[in-house]
């Protein structure tokens, strides 16, 4: 068996096989489709995916083939990708700020479906957009806990101009709907409870039937090895407390999660360059490379590591500082990071649910970051 072969078993055999000197991102197809049936069996709506958080084609195609059919697309490079992968595909338009050329390339790219979050954009979308048939959702923030980034702080009106734009948005001849985002990784489905009820305050007040309501994305992806996501809890709530709260009149429920979607089918290899003596490790990957999100968020803490021959490393946990390849300082993962003591030069560091903002914010900083994808059936090592 060569390395021309295009499905591995396992990030193991091709450790062991390839020794990559680059950092590698391992993806197993069988995860998304899983994932996704769990979404699409478990959401009391429809199930589109945020693009931005890992637009690789081969993510995508796996998504079209599970049967997901909406995406949220965030400029003109995704819709244009979303409409040569999936011609039929709904496209939501979801960044609520837009060039005047963005906004005239959707429309010629026959998107229906759009957010805004104040009066200069809605103003825009009036004046460019055809109103028939056309969905505005007005985007709403309130400051809510529980998640591990806050989206509030770039996007969403408050509940005063969010009855004015849905009062817009009717009048214009648009279908008005609200949409919110409780923030990424948001493990306390009380986050979305809170918004629900807040948005049939904000549609009562504004004396506006709302079509949709889209719940945003945030759904957690599995980030520690000890914490077991309940993505079915979550939408349990989110379908109980729409009826509770919009009775007769509940809106058609939509979400729109990146991470959840993505991030646990992929796992990264980062092969140890150095021990510096005895003492701190380098990877060939780092903040720099597909670990850009460590910095904001935290690391992920299911690490394996393995050593050259693909065997597993069994030492004793122990604190280290983990630095990426770059000549930034910045280039560090943050706090120290539990790894067995026997850690060597030439082990490969795997950490899994790697998927979600990874691929994206790799940068070829000091001519690092040439990460290659590899396909496997499982990820288990
Ligand atoms: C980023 C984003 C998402 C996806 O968020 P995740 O935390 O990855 O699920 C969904 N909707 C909007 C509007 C976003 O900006």
């Amino acid at each position: 068996m060569g390395l021309s072969k295009t499905i591995w078993t396992n990030p193991t055999e091709f450790l062991r096989k390839a020794q990559p000197e680059n950092p590698v991102l391992f993806f197993a197809p069988q995860i998304v489709q899983a994932t996704a049936r769990r979404f699409l069996d478990g959401f009391p709506g429809l199930v589109t995916y945020a693009v931005k958080s890992n637009p690789s084609e081969e993510m995508i195609e796996n998504l079209i083939a599970a049967g997901i059919e909406g995406f949220d697309c965030a400029s003109p490079f995704e819709i244009d990708l979303i409409r040569r992968l999936d011609p039929d595909a709904a496209i939501h338009y979801h960044n609520p700020v837009r060039s005047r050329a963005d906004i005239a390339h959707a429309v010629a790219s026959r998107v229906m479906a759009w957010s805004v979050d104040s009066v200069s954009e809605l103003a825009k979308l009036v004046e460019m957009v055809p109103a028939a048939g056309c969905e505005i959702s007005v985007r709403f923030k309130l400051p809510v806990a529980g998640a591990a980034y806050n989206f509030g702080a770039k996007f969403g009106a408050t509940s005063d101009v969010a009855v004015q734009l849905l009062q817009t948005v009717a009048e214009a001849g648009f279908t008005p709907s609200l949409t919110f985002h409780p923030g990424t990784q948001c493990t306390d489905p009380e986050a979305w409870a809170t918004y629900i009820r807040e948005a049939v305050v904000i549609a009562r007040r504004a004396g506006v039937r709302i079509a949709r309501l889209n719940v945003g994305g945030g759904f957690p992806s599995n980030r520690g090895a000890a914490v077991a996501i309940d993505l079915e809890t979550i939408f349990a709530t989110i379908g109980r407390v729409a009826t509770e709260a919009f009775g007769a009149e509940r809106p058609v429920l939509v979400c729109e999660p990146g991470r959840a979607l993505c991030g646990d089918a992929f796992a990264v290899a980062a092969r140890i360059k150095a021990v510096r003596d005895g003492s701190h490790v380098f990877l060939n990957d780092g903040i720099y490379g597909s670990m850009f999100e460590f910095s904001q968020i935290g690391i992920v803490d299911r690490i394996s590591v393995l050593d050259a021959e693909g065997y597993r490393r069994t030492g004793a946990p122990e604190g280290r500082v983990i630095f990426g390849p770059t000549c930034d300082s910045v280039d560090r993962l943050p706090g120290e990071v539990m790894l067995p003591t026997d850690v060597a030069e030439g082990d490969f560091v795997v950490i899994h649910g790697m998927g979600a903002y990874s691929t994206v914010t790799n940068s070829r900083f000091n001519g690092f970051g040439d990460l290659a994808c590899v396909t496997v059936l499982s990820l288990r090592l």
